[in-house]
């Protein structure tokens, strides 16, 4: 390719909204514009790396025996009413009527759709195991898009789903799919991490997800420093029972005091590290309920928890921040929090991090310790507010845990018959029974990991793609060729076995400078660059550097090409 014919649209400025680097790389490299909130067209630049992606993911998926099929977009309601998703789903769901009134939504995943074909298409047992995928656009009204492609409103997704007898071939596919992940994701060349994780809306028992590391992750990931033991800390939250946490240090009861204090001041007062870890329980008494919150200092708020936190805290309409009650210590053996008069640390401006434990307090009653917390009812909705931090005994009982940050970009799921029982998908057993399947589903979302290799390869200058990933491996700048033919024939001559050995070359004809060639080259982050001159055509040589490279090196015109490979 060459700039004439592929016109590069970098920018300099960088929309409001883009909050994280990839967001900004993207719209400044000229790999994407938005159209509206969470909905972007792909530029050519952007959608070469896009088709990257798709590429060695289909290569993998064909490699592990998987079907490559196409189904459509627009679903119709009736088969979502089948598995009762049509109610579940909620607002994220596009819905929409066509013109006769019918209800139809845009597919946000493809489960109620692959399960109708199978029901259809596969009458044996022979037929299994099976495994369809497809890569498609997906439609998700999410509550919040954001960091462009990242989190968008339509995206592009491989989801792939398999059919089976038992569990162990089931297993088997999951193994199978697992493993191709891993593939997928080290030929990209990037650092991830399979962890456990909560299958959410999607459902099923078993489930990984696959996590690019990056400090800008959404999404929070719980190691331990003793075992192999990785989770999203979300499932990590939800497999620890309260009373793992250390025991707070102070009987409450102690405390009457209605001053307003600092978490320094109330970590001096029970000799805990407020940095690390300040177990704190914020109680508000009002009309027999009883919200109370477990603080721990300094750590930083999930966006996504936040929101949790600010939607609970909301409708209890504090009528001034003096009403959120805060209390430390709660003892085993002490009184709980309730009726007493308790020291104010934290207002609702605060930063302090909040685990959420809350419950109706119908009838008065007493509790006592931390162990009171257990017997509440959780609200389903901000049951999942526990937190897991660092230093926390990890759940499989080795170690502690440490947490990073991670973005989610694939996720498989063992859903058991969660789809193939509602929907009636059945086959025919060896012993000619009727036998319902079961279904494992598999995805990985291609656009946002566009983004998720920039959040891990970029510098000031620009992205730094990984080989696999860039739209060019190789930019190919010559000075002042327009005014020498003999250069000209030399550039041509290069890009031209460069091209012939597979290497997707941009060659910059534009009549530009050079430090606005290189500006740009390194703005979209191509990963080798050459720079040829006059110069070297008396020493038959190029002037290369890598994107990462502090330095240039002459490479002999005879060598380049294995040298690039
Ligand atoms: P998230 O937790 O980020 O909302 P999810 O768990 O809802 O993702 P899945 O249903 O597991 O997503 O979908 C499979 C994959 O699709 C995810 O692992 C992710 O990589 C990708 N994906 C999901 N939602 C979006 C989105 N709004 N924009 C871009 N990619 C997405
Ligand atoms: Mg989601
Ligand atoms: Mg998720
Ligand atoms: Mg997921």
């Amino acid at each position: 390719m060459r700039t004439s014919q592929f016109p590069l649209s970098t920018v300099k400025e960088t929309p409001a909204d883009a909050e994280i680097a990839s967001h900004k790389l993207m719209i400044r490299a000229g790999l994407i514009r938005k159209i509206a909130a969470g909905i972007y067209t792909w530029l050519p630049l952007g959608l070469r790396v896009l088709r990257k992606v798709e590429q060695i993911t289909r290569e993998e998926m064909n490699k592990a025996g998987a079907l490559e099929v196409l189904m459509p977009a627009l679903q119709p309601a009736e088969l979502w009413q089948e598995t009762g998703r049509w109610e579940k789903y909620g607002p994220e769901l596009a819905r929409m009527q066509d013109r006769h009134a019918r209800d139809f939504c845009l597919g946000p995943t493809h489960e109620e759709i692959i399960t109708d074909l199978a029901r259809n298409e596969l009458k044996s047992y022979k037929q299994l195991p099976i495994t369809y995928f497809q890569i498609q656009t997906k439609f998700r009204d999410e509550i919040r898009p954001r960091f462009g492609v990242m989190r968008s409103r339509e995206f592009v997704m491989k989801d792939a789903y398999s059919f089976h007898l038992d569990q162990e071939s089931l297993q088997e596919t999951y193994d199978l799919m697992y493993q191709a992940y891993s593939n997928i994701f080290n030929r990209f060349g990037l650092k991830f991490r399979a962890v456990i994780a909560d299958s959410g809306s999607i459902g099923g028992a078993v489930s990984h997800e696959f996590h690019v590391l990056a400090d800008s992750g959404e999404d929070a990931i719980a190691f331990s420093n003793a075992s192999d033991y990785a989770a999203n800390v979300e499932k990590a939250e939800a497999l620890m029972p309260l009373g793992q946490r250390p025991e707070p240090t102070q009987d409450m009861s102690l405390i009457d005091t209605p001053n307003q204090h600092s978490i320094e001041e109330v970590s001096q007062f029970f000799s805990v590290d407020a940095a690390s870890c300040l177990k704190t329980l914020i109680v508000k008494a009002e009309d027999n309920t009883l919200v109370a919150l477990l603080l721990r200092g300094d750590h930083e708020l999930n966006p996504i928890k936040a929101e949790k936190i600010a939607g609970v805290l909301s409708p209890l309409q504090f009528a001034s921040d003096e009403e959120i009650i805060v209390a430390c210590g709660c003892k085993p053996g002490s009184i709980g929090p309730i009726g007493l008069k308790m020291p104010i640390i934290a207002d609702r401006s605060s930063t302090l991090m909040a685990d959420f434990i809350c419950g109706a307090n119908q009838d008065g009653k007493h509790y006592s310790g931390t162990n009171w917390l257990r017997d509440l009812p959780l609200p389903e909705q901000i049951a999942d507010l526990r937190m897991v931090i660092e230093g926390d005994p990890s759940p499989d009982g080795n170690g502690q845990i440490t947490i990073a940050r991670g973005i989610e970009v694939g996720h498989i799921f063992q859903l058991g018959n969660k789809y193939s029982e509602a929907m009636n998908a059945a086959i025919i057993n060896e012993a000619g029974k009727n036998q319902i399947m079961l279904m494992g589903c598999y995805g990985i979302g291609i656009s946002r990991i566009v983004a998720a290799a920039i959040e891990q390869g970029h510098d000031e200058r620009g992205i730094i793609w990984p080989n696999e990933l860039a739209p060019f491996q190789v930019a190919i700048c010559p000075m002042n060729m327009h005014k020498s033919h003999r250069l000209a024939d030399t550039v041509e001559k290069i890009y031209g076995e460069l091209s012939d050995a597979g290497i997707d070359v941009l060659l910059d004809d534009r009549k530009v400078r050079a430090g606005f060639m290189f500006s740009d080259m390194e703005l979209i982050g191509i990963p080798h660059r050459i720079v040829l001159g006059d110069r070297g055509l008396d020493t038959d040589t190029v002037e290369y550097q890598g994107r990462t490279d502090k330095e240039s090196q002459e490479v002999a015109f005879a060598d380049i090409v294995s040298f690039i490979k």
